[in-house]
């Protein structure tokens, strides 16, 4: 019934774009959170096969998933308490972002239970305050770091730094932190450490701002399609169409109300179509009376409140029966949403929208052919339904 359709070749496309843009560095396929519901090993698969030589994940548990599926490119992980024991990641070869002193006595304690050598990318916070030593930590970090280096139990890959806000190249907030990344690097290499990789941008820097692009870069939604930066339009192909069918028609009259509430109640007689996805799939509770899918090709509003699982869509006169085809979001080429129209009508970025797919909503990954080819605008049908309203 609902089922979300993963086009590899748009990730396959968006992958080939991204490296293009970023032409001599190097490109880590962000996967994290299933692949922004994706599926991991499919997307990463395939960004691999076409630009992408790093895989991006944020827990030791996504990056196992990557090295169970016999993924054998360089995995970094960024997110684990200091007292998770990290031997499994020792021994699977994945690289381990460090943030404190403590994270690094943790991977130096990892090295030494296995009996191998930890890979360690140190993160400065250059303004996001989020992971990362702050200036006044970083001296410390890296002191202690050189320290397990001599040791010989850990190898120094990388300095590294997230960026707060690349969606504006003219913010004076982006300069400060290039400004701190640069002492950062300018810091590691007079305690002795030169660690061969440096990394900062995500896909809105990676496609406006080449200053970031260093050694690797780490696009996230751009390899998914959705474009980065408002008002941009950088060509990415959106690669996931979230379909589902109508299973039930009704003709009510005026004054009817629908869904819980009712905080929609019909204006005149009219066809009601029901949708057997809700926010247990990814439905956002949150859009109002803004959000619209197609039917069979032609735009209709969801009315009334989402469900968990299912909406109801006023289809007005449009001959709808059960069986015909919805697109919730799609590419846009047919006339249905993208996932940032939905991004929009929710108040929230399209990441969120696509993490929140749900887990029963069945992934179909394809290449060439969509196995839904019936999305194509019948030219007997309007454009839009009667009712539709303004979004
Ligand atoms: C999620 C993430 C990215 C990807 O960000 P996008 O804006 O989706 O490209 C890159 N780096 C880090 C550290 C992240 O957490």
């Amino acid at each position: 019934m609902t089922r979300a359709l993963i086009d590899l070749d748009a990730i396959a496309h968006n992958t080939r774009l991204l490296a293009r843009a970023a032409t001599g560095s190097e490109v880590m396929a962000v996967v994290k959170a299933d692949g922004f519901g994706h599926g991991a090993v499919p997307v990463a698969r395939t960004a691999l096969a076409h630009g992408a030589s790093w895989l991006g994940v944020t827990s030791l548990r996504e990056a196992l998933e990557l090295r169970s599926a016999g993924i054998t490119a360089p995995i970094l992980m960024w997110l684990y308490a200091p007292f998770e024991i990290l031997d499994e990641a020792v021994l699977a070869d994945i690289d381990v972002s460090v943030s404190s002193t403590a994270a690094l006595e943790t991977l130096a304690r990892a090295a030494e239970r296995t009996g191998r050598t930890a890979t360690a990318h140190l993160k400065a916070d250059t303004g996001l305050s989020r992971g990362g030593a702050t200036s006044a930590e970083w001296p410390d970090l890296l002191a202690t770091a050189a320290k397990f280096r001599d040791a010989g139990l850990l190898a120094i890959r990388a300095v590294w730094s997230h960026l707060q806000h690349a969606e504006d190249p003219g913010d004076p907030g982006l300069l400060r932190q290039l400004e701190a990344f640069g002492r950062a690097r300018d810091e590691a290499h007079g305690a002795g450490i030169d660690a061969p990789l440096t990394h900062l941008a995500n896909s809105a820097a990676v496609l406006q701002l080449p200053e970031t692009h260093f050694d690797l870069v780490r696009p996230g939604i751009a390899l998914y399609g959705a474009e980065p930066v408002p008002g941009r339009v950088f060509g990415l192909r959106p690669a996931m169409t979230l379909e589902s069918t109508v299973i039930l028609t009704k003709r009510v009259g005026p004054g009817t109300g629908v869904s819980y509430g009712p905080e929609f109640v019909t204006e005149r007689e009219t066809t009601l179509a029901l949708v057997p996805a809700g926010y247990a799939d990814g439905v956002p509770r949150s859009i109002g009376d803004r959000a619209s899918v197609t039917i069979a090709g032609v735009r209709c509003p969801i009315v009334g409140r989402v469900a968990m699982d299912q909406v109801v869509v006023d289809a007005g006169d449009l001959p709808v029966v059960a069986g015909d085809r919805v697109v919730i979001f799609g590419s846009g080429a047919n006339g249905e949403p993208t996932v940032s129209d939905w991004a929009g009508w929710a108040g929230t970025n399209a990441h969120e929208i696509l993490t929140g797919i749900g887990t029963r909503v069945p992934r179909v990954h394809y290449s060439g052919e969509s196995p839904n080819e019936t999305s194509s605008r019948s030219p007997s049908r309007p454009v839009e339904c009667a009712e539709m309203t303004p979004s």
